[in-house]
Order: structure tokens, then sequence, then C-alpha cells
């Protein structure tokens, strides 16, 4: 019989070979809509050249006078996807959270492009749940399977947004009341939170509501409090859930009692802000403010993955909040995947090459593009590369 390490080190192993590098960039494209049906909408814009497989790697977008735009990806979607074939794709990269890697999964795309549809999905709907529920399930799931090893988990999750550089705690008030009562304030106490990195390499978000799971059910419950948390800053903000980074995160500590041999996973799943540029007209006071913050946020996302995946020595870890905060899980041995979710309409065209340009940036880390260097201002944290 194998010994529990080595059976753990056999399966690491085998979720490297199966990755192959680090950073993977799916595309996504929504069905049309019921009332875009009804609309006369179009999806012939959309096309995939390898057609008759579920699962392609390239995507042509067509513009009206006839131009013909492609790109390849990793795995490209088509409409007729279903949340279970998405997830099958990335069940091995989440599997490697519980072997102690840390894992980003991100939603890019425009408002109504199906970020949220992709992460989190209908949760009570079995087959319309997201990489969220799934995931979740399965981290459950497989910890339960390696209790028989010796292995025993424990898990942690919180739920935060970035909202205008500023974290929201969505899971607020949780520490004293009971996970399945109702929240009478609706609101969440003002509070600052500061990303901390400490010396030891130790993250965290200060004053961050941290609840420790055993279940799916449990989470399902903190998914309902943070989804009436996000409901209540959208009737004051105006669509505040478009226009905020929502980050799930789940701590996995394993331990063989045993050996005493420790794990330390991460798993971030994280609904992007809407990608859309608004008219410079109507983009003015507050709204001008969020749309900078989101653009600011979304590009310097961009630019960390691809100085990562360029394997520059300086990554602009500082230039947003997202990515300050995701900081050690990005780069060095972590595993990112970024979701591009594109709309099928001729009406979303024009954000959807921008969204596929996006991802193509990112995506080109891997043939090397070189990258011009925006900020001599301040030394970046630099990559600890292993
Ligand atoms: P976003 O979060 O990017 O703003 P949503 O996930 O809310 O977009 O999707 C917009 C609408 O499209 C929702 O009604 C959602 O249910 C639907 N939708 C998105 N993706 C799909 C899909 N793959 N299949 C069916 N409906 C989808
Ligand atoms: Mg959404």
């Amino acid at each position: 019989k194998l010994h529990e390490g080595e059976l753990l080190r056999r399966k690491l192993h085998n979720t490297i070979q199966e990755l192959k590098g680090n950073i993977r960039v799916f595309c996504r494209v929504r069905p049309l809509l019921p009332d875009e049906e009804d609309s006369g909408g179009d999806s012939a814009v959309v096309q995939y050249p390898n057609s008759g497989e579920l699962v392609g790697h390239a995507i042509e977008l067509f513009q009206p006078q006839g131009q013909k735009y492609t790109f390849t990806f990793d795995k490209v979607f088509g409409p007729e996807a279903a949340q279970e074939d998405v997830f099958i794709e990335i069940s091995q990269l989440v599997q490697s959270a519980l072997d102690g890697y840390k894992v980003c999964i991100f939603a890019y795309g425009q408002t109504g492009s199906g970020k949220t549809h992709t992460m989190l999905g209908h949760p009570d709907n079995l087959d319309q749940r997201g990489v969220i529920p799934r995931s979740v399930e399965q981290i459950f799931q497989s910890s339960q399977a390696l209790q028989a090893q010796g292995w025993k988990f424990t898990m942690q999750a919180s739920m935060l947004e970035i909202y205008n550089e500023t974290i929201r705690d969505l899971l607020a008030n949780s520490r004293r009341t009971s996970l399945d009562s109702q929240r009478s304030d609706g609101g969440t106490p003002a509070k600052q939170h500061v990303v901390k990195h400490e010396p030891n390499g130790n993250t965290f978000v200060t004053d961050l509501t941290i609840v420790e799971v055993s279940s799916w059910k449990e989470v399902s419950s903190l998914l309902r409090r943070a989804a009436q948390s996000r409901t209540v800053g959208k009737t004051a903000m105006n669509d505040h859930s478009s226009r905020s980074h929502c980050v799930f995160t789940l701590r996995i500590t394993g331990t063989n009692e045993s050996t005493e041999q420790q794990v330390h996973g991460v798993l971030n799943l994280i609904d992007l802000a809407g990608s859309e540029r608004l008219s410079r007209s109507c983009a003015t006071g507050e709204r001008l403010k969020e749309t900078q913050a989101i653009n600011k946020s979304l590009s310097s996302l961009g630019d960390v993955i691809l100085a990562i995946g360029n394997k520059e020595n300086h990554i602009p870890y500082r230039n947003s909040k997202l990515t300050y905060l995701l900081q050690p899980c990005l780069g060095g041995d972590s595993k990112t995947l970024m979701f591009v979710n594109i709309a099928p309409d001729s009406k979303s065209l024009n954000e959807s090459l921008c969204s596929l340009r996006f991802a193509a940036k990112v995506n080109a880390c891997e043939i090397g593009v070189p990258r011009r260097h925006t900020n001599a201002r301040l030394p970046e944290a630099r990559l600890s590369n292993n």
C-alpha cells in the first residue's frame, strides 16, 4: 500500500501534468436570451470554426462589413455548452486547491454576458449550478474521501466585493447571528477593510468575516447572505453588482494525522465588474469615478497576468486593490483561469471584440508578447518563483 504522502505527491504530479502551465483562458458564449430572440436578435456574428465539437478552441466574429476576427483560446464553449460541460473542464484545476495550490478563477466580460451565470448560476437548481457550487461540492466530497487516508481538512470561506477600490464584507454580521437567521438591518457597518501582507507570507483582510464551513449547505446559506448584501448595495448605488468585483474565497488546510504533513490551498472564484465602456457623454460624477476604477482594476489585472506569463521580474500587483488582494494567489506556482464571457447578439459585437482582445492579450503571454513598462515609480513586490 502506498504511503499517504506518496499518494498525494502522485496526485499532485498528475495535476501538474494535466494543467501544463499556470495560466489558462477559456471563452464562453451564452445563448441568445428569449427576449433577444423575440426582438429579432441575431447571433450569426459569432461562429465556431470547428463546429461539431461541443468544446472547441477558436471563435470568429464577423463585422457587418464582412471583416472577420479569429481568436483562439485554451477552450471555447459555445451557447449549447451546459454548466456541467464547463465544469468538467475545470474540475482538475479546482481539485488542485485541495492538493495545496492557490487557484484563481475569474469571469471577465460586459454586463449581461454570463459572468454570474458561469460563476454562480442558480445554486439551488442542480443543472444550472455554476462554478462556485460545483467546486465547493467537489472539494467537500474529495476531502471526505481523503479522510480515509488520514487527512483532515478545515475550510474557511469569505466573500467580499471591491467597489471603487474599496472592500466591502459581504458576510458581515455572520459572526454574531446564526447562519440561517435573516439579517434584520440589511446593511453593513462601514468598516474600513485593509489588505495586509505579513512578512511570513500570510495575507488577510482586516475585519473580514471568515466562516468555517463543512458542508455545501453551509456555503449555500453564505451565498444567500452575500447575495442579499449585494442587493442592498444595488438599490443604494445603481446596479452596484455589475460595477463591483465579487470575490469568493475558500481557504483549505489539510493535515495528515500520521505524518503531520500540512497542505494549504486557496480557491478564489471571482465575478468581475462589467468590462463595458460607458459612452463618454453619460459618464459624469460618481459614474465616471466608478468607470475609471473599473477600467483601472481590469487593466491592472490584465497587466499582472501578462507580466506573470512573461516571467517578468516585477509584477505590478500594487496598481489595484484586486491584484493586491490576490497577490499571493497570482504568480509563483499558483494557477489562474480566466473565463471571457461573450454575448452573442450583433448589438454586443463591439464589446465582444473588446473582451476577446483583452483575453487574447492575457493569453498571449504563452508566446511571450513583450509588454511596455508602465510603472517606473515604485519597486513592485518581487514574484517569488517557487
Ligand atoms: P453578467 O453576470 O455577466 O452580467 P449574467 O450571468 O447575469 O451576466 O447573464 C445575463 C442573463 O443571461 C441572465 O439572465 C442569465 O441567466 C443568462 N445567461 C447567461 N449565460 C447563460 C447560459 N450559458 N445559458 C443560459 N442563460 C444564460
Ligand atoms: Mg453579474
